[in-house]
């Protein structure tokens, strides 16, 4: 369909990628549910041979994530495991990809119970400390690999110095971008190699499907990641990419709604008498203000905060009503999470208490819901966690 033009991604959310079907006039990519396509003669076919290797729906996704994130091709996937397993097959034996403090706990179980295995190793550093982590950068690392902010305190690392840091020793910047989404943040932009997503959060939006995506700044990438997507064979199903093109489109009236729900609900957290700190980037007083400012639009919607010591956190969670206790984040409605327990129990204890992932520690995904009625549930249970 012909080229139209716009400029802003709240159009490119609904406009971009493969728009529409041009065969009939429908718009919406058609949900192409076939393993494989016939061809024309021997050796000739229509440039779709098998759906592992090419679906019409699955690359109507891939260019569109590639075009949000203003990046060269994108790639669909399984879940963001999947995305994030077929980034580390970049690797071989010998190499080391530096992680930051905070990054998923699934990507850390990957690294350690299942790339390590191969010779694929990782160190844990500090990526907010710049002159720190460029001294860590030894012959054998080939990546540094970050979240901003990461999970689940927020942490807010400098993309552009990550970017100069990786171009400077020639090795890879990866960004996984699932807090932000390109709506709010794209790493590409700041001189980021590679940006991934688990696109079961925000970017799907309903809490209905797992997928992840993978968006890559060149060619030689591209090929790469091409290569390994079909051979390892981690794909997003034709029906599920359409589901995710879906919540693609809405991506920037929710997320509007989020953020201005999560900074009403900071206001009221902060002047709690209850609760013992917020972690949020919109924060002003929060450590990487000035520089998550700089390079996304704003704090998003995702928030932690812990309670005083002398209030019982085991009845604040008995204690909500609207907001579920759940995996999980980024959907319209809003989820709660205890990182010790849940999100982060796959790292060791002594490593969570480094990096100060507290047992007290409450991470909030902000939904849509109408702000009043989140907060009176986070109220109400909040004072359950205070009576004995
Ligand atoms: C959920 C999540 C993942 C893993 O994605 P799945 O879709 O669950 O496989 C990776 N990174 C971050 C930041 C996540 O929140």
């Amino acid at each position: 369909m012909s080229k139209k033009n716009y400029s802003d991604i709240s159009t490119a959310l609904i406009h971009g990628g493969i728009y529409g079907d041009e065969r009939t006039g429908a718009v919406n990519v058609p949900i192409y549910q076939t393993s494989t396509y016939e061809q024309i003669s021997l050796g000739k076919h229509t440039g779709y041979e098998y759906s592992r290797t090419g679906n019409p729906t699955r690359e109507a996704l891939e260019a569109l994530i590639a075009e949000l994130e203003s990046g060269t091709s994108g790639f669909a996937f399984a879940s963001g495991m999947a995305a994030i397993t077929a980034v580390l097959s970049l690797f071989k034996s010998g190499d080391k990809i530096i992680i930051s403090s905070n990054v998923y706990g699934g990507t850390f179980r990957v690294l350690d119970k299942i790339f390590k295995n191969f010779g694929i190793l990782y160190s844990i550093e500090d990526t907010t400390d710049l002159e720190g982590l460029d001294k860590k950068i030894t012959e054998d690392v080939k990546a540094i690999y970050i979240e901003s902010p990461a999970n689940p305190l927020m942490t807010i690392t400098d993309l552009k110095a990550i970017a100069d840091i990786a171009k400077k020793h020639e090795i890879l910047s990866i960004v996984d971008n699932t807090f932000m989404t390109p709506y709010l943040q794209r790493p590409i932009e700041f001189g980021i190699d590679i940006v991934l997503h688990s696109a079961t959060k925000y970017l799907g939006g309903h809490s209905d499907l797992i997928a992840g995506l993978v968006v890559v700044n060149n060619k030689e990438l591209g090929e790469r990641i091409a290569f390994i997507q079909n051979a390892t064979g981690g794909i997003l199903q034709p029906f599920d990419s359409f589901l995710l093109i879906r919540g693609i489109k809405t991506l920037g009236v929710r997320l509007d709604r989020h953020v201005e729900n999560a900074e009403k609900i900071v206001d009221y957290l902060v002047n709690h008498s209850a609760v013992k700190k917020v972690y949020y980037p919109g924060l002003e007083d929060f450590p990487g203000y000035e520089v998550n400012r700089k390079q996304a639009k704003n704090g998003g919607a995702m928030l932690s905060f812990e309670l005083n010591d002398n209030l019982d956190i085991r009845k604040f969670f008995d204690g909500l009503g609207l907001v579920a206790l759940a995996e999980s984040l980024g959907g319209v409605e809003s989820l709660v999470c205890h990182p010790a327990s849940m999100t982060h129990a796959s790292i060791p204890y002594d490593i969570r208490q480094k990096v100060g992932i507290t047992d007290g520690l409450i991470r909030l995904s902000v939904g849509i819901e109408k702000v009043d009625e989140i907060i009176a549930d986070l109220d109400h249970a909040i004072q359950l966690a205070g009576e004995n």
